[in-house]
């Protein structure tokens, strides 16, 4: 199995047109999983017809549970958790929900009972049949910090598919969550917005990809020829571009409204450039 990540700097990059519209390219002729890691904002189903759900698993962990009569006081639980997701107060201890990481290590500490634990859920993965084809979406439950959690489950999930190719719509941004995403990954497709803040942001997801030595490809969205910041860079770094998508209006509103986006020939001469490069092509 070969794992792609698609990935930006910034929201709105295109990152999730160019992922379904490789799912929808790649479909036509090899055994493919798509996956939405976009685990705080799922859209990629939006873009992906003929889905049917075959299963929905909610993903839960274990957090703290205090029985106040049971507490001596001795705050070894507060001293045990390296994320300040416990607090003594007056004479009982308060649990930070949001802040806890599930390590259990103040349930270990705890010598006298008043700790047990309890199971929470804090997200859900929906499976879908696209015509043979499987879609995984992640969604975490409003409000949770577990994204990095739910990013791993659904990369697991969908691991154990049988296909041959497997295409992550990653989280924007450069922090854990993105990273998350594409450890591990054979390969990482960079779309870059080719504006002056989609500039800047392409720099940060080249250069955590750079350093993770990730092999990557990448693709230009929004392209200005006669004034693109990042081709000028990628240039100047002696970086490769694989490919460019225009900037046009034409793109933008047939893309808005849901239309396959295939069906430009702007897009699908780029797009297939990269599927030849993930097929092992040319490029
Ligand atoms: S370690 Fe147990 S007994 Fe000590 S303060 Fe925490 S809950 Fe109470
Ligand atoms: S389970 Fe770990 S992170 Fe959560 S409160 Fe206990 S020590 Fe802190």
């Amino acid at each position: 199995m070969k794992k792609i990540a698609v990935v930006s700097g910034k929201g709105g990059s295109g990152k999730t047109m160019v992922t379904t519209g490789l799912f929808k390219m790649l479909s036509k002729t090899e055994n493919v999983t798509i996956a939405d890691l976009d685990v705080e904002c799922p859209d990629a189903g939006i873009y992906i017809n003929n889905k049917k759900i075959t299963d929905k698993i909610t993903t839960s962990v274990f957090i703290p549970s205090f029985i106040k009569e049971k507490c001596t006081g001795c705050k070894k639980c507060e001293t045990a958790c390296n994320f300040k997701a416990i607090s003594f107060f007056d004479d009982a201890i308060t649990i930070f929900e949001e802040l806890c990481k599930s390590c259990l290590r103040c349930v270990n500490v705890c010598k006298t009972g008043a700790l047990t634990t309890r199971k929470i859920d804090y997200g859900e993965i929906s499976v879908y049949d696209v015509k043979g084809r499987s879609f995984f979406e992640g969604q975490l439950r409003i409000g949770d910090i577990r994204t990095k959690n739910l990013i791993n489950e659904v990369k697991k999930l969908s691991e154990k598919s049988e296909n041959t190719y497997v295409l992550y719509d990653s989280p924007p941004g450069t922090t854990c969550p993105m990273v998350a995403a594409v450890s591990s990954v054979d390969l990482v497709i960079l779309v870059a917005e080719d504006s002056l803040y989609g500039f800047n942001d392409f720099q940060l997801a080249f250069s955590v990809v750079r350093d993770m030595k990730l092999d990557y490809w990448v693709l230009i969205n929004k392209y200005v020829p006669e004034n693109s910041p990042v081709m000028k860079w990628c240039n100047e770094n002696n970086v490769a571009v694989g490919g460019c998508i225009p900037f046009s209006d034409k793109i933008h509103s047939h893309y808005s409204k849901g239309n396959n986006i295939l069906e430009l020939s702007e897009v699908a001469d780029c797009l297939e450039k990269a599927v030849s490069h993930i097929t092992g092509g040319a490029q």
